[in-house]
């Protein structure tokens, strides 16, 4: 967990040790997270997890049954208060975008400027139609528009009064595959463009990954870590991380005075990221994706496992390999000819950044 994550003048809002319960379940449990001022945040993690139930606290259309959510230093929700969604200055981006079908873009857009007169309207409504590309499309109606224009209706429609923090539920998961990625890509430089503060919800850790400033992974209604994208790929803090953000393997380490003794050869205790002496004569297990691995077909004497699946992916081949000591571990090779199932291989390390590695399994969820 980030040690910095703490309130400061510039956090928007800030949830402190938030509860939901329902019937059969704590949905979300005792979280605390501080969205910072201009930044993207992602919630990310598996399907009822409690992300959305998370963004509607925040939004106010759930209410907790523990801890507060602050909106602006000011509580806007806690066990004797709260504050009713129309009363906070956010913006919602719903999964289906919610337009009126009825109204033009225009009007869409403009229905949220309930307390502007008619030429503010106008001048608003032309600013954000030119921020999301849209100024060719004002008097067309929502049915009339893809589903990316229609999506950045929405955004327009929320961003119009001007909110603290705009939430988007699954921003992109009413969109095909190839929309989605350009989505991302233009959503993102609309929100800083818009200079907003942001909070979205989504599974897809592709999609996490590329648009977030901060992204914070959940896990059964608990916040795993918070942080930038490239520290909760590079060093993910429980194996839950590790393996939700990208294929993850594990080797079964042994450190002693010097050297880590791994399936696949020695390493110096360098390669580890932060290990101590402390550890010195302890197993350990070690994070290593599909990209830090190389498998070559070698003989049987050789060999440090065997190939045992292929998957191809375009880009690369993924090959699974089974270590003799009974670790899997993904090998990614691009452009190479196939390797057959079944294969001898020697697996070598090819990664050039400090591995993330863990201690022994302590009853840890993975
Ligand atoms: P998904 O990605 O599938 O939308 P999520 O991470 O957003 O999942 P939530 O929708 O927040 O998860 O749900 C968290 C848990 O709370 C789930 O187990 C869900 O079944 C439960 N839950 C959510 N809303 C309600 C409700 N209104 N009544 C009862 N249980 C609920």
């Amino acid at each position: 967990r980030e040690s910095d994550d703490s309130a400061d003048a510039g956090t928007v809002l800030e949830l402190d040790g938030v509860v939901k319960e329902y019937a059969a379940e704590t949905a979300v449990d005792s979280l605390s997270l501080s969205v910072r001022e201009g930044e993207l945040l992602t919630l990310l993690g598996p399907s009822g997890c409690g992300k959305t139930t998370t963004l509607r606290m925040m939004a106010g259309l759930e209410r907790p049954d523990g801890g507060e959510v602050r909106l602006g230093g000011e509580v806007v929700s806690d066990t004797s208060n709260h504050v009713e969604p129309e009363n906070r200055d956010v913006g919602l981006v719903f999964q289906d975008f919610a337009l009126f079908p009825h109204l033009s873009v225009g009007q869409n857009v403009a229905f949220g400027l309930t307390d502007a007169d008619e030429t503010e309207t106008e001048r608003r409504v032309t600013e954000l139609l030119d921020l999301v590309n849209l100024a060719g499309h004002r008097e067309a109606k929502p049915d009339e528009l893809s589903g990316g224009q229609q999506q950045r209706v929405a955004l327009a429609r929320s961003l119009a009064p001007e909110p603290d923090i705009l939430l988007l539920d699954e921003p992109f998961s009413n969109l095909d595959v190839r929309l989605r990625v350009e989505m991302r890509e233009e959503v993102r430089q609309i929100l800083k463009e818009a200079g907003v503060t942001a909070v979205s919800v989504t599974h897809d850790q592709e999609e996490a990954l590329s648009i977030s400033d901060r992204v914070a992974v959940m896990n059964d209604g608990r916040m795993e870590q918070v942080g930038t994208p490239e520290s909760v790929f590079e060093h993910p803090e429980s194996r839950f991380v590790a393996s939700f953000l990208g294929q993850a393997g594990f080797l079964s380490a042994w450190y002693e005075e010097g050297t880590v003794v791994t399936p696949i050869g020695n390493f110096a205790p360098q390669r580890l990221n932060g290990l101590t002496t402390e550890y010195a004569g302890t197993d350990l297990d070690v994070l290593v994706r599909p990209d830090d691995l190389r498998a070559t077909v070698v003989d049987e004497s050789e060999a440090d496992g065997h190939i045992i699946h292929r998957q191809y992916t375009g880009p690369s081949f993924v090959y699974r390999v089974e270590l003799d000591n009974g670790d899997m571990v993904h090998c990614q090779h691009n452009h190479v000819k196939e390797l057959d199932i079944g294969k001898p291989v020697r697996v070598e390390l090819d990664a050039d950044h400090t591995l993330a590695w863990y201690p022994p399994k302590e009853g840890e969820e993975s």
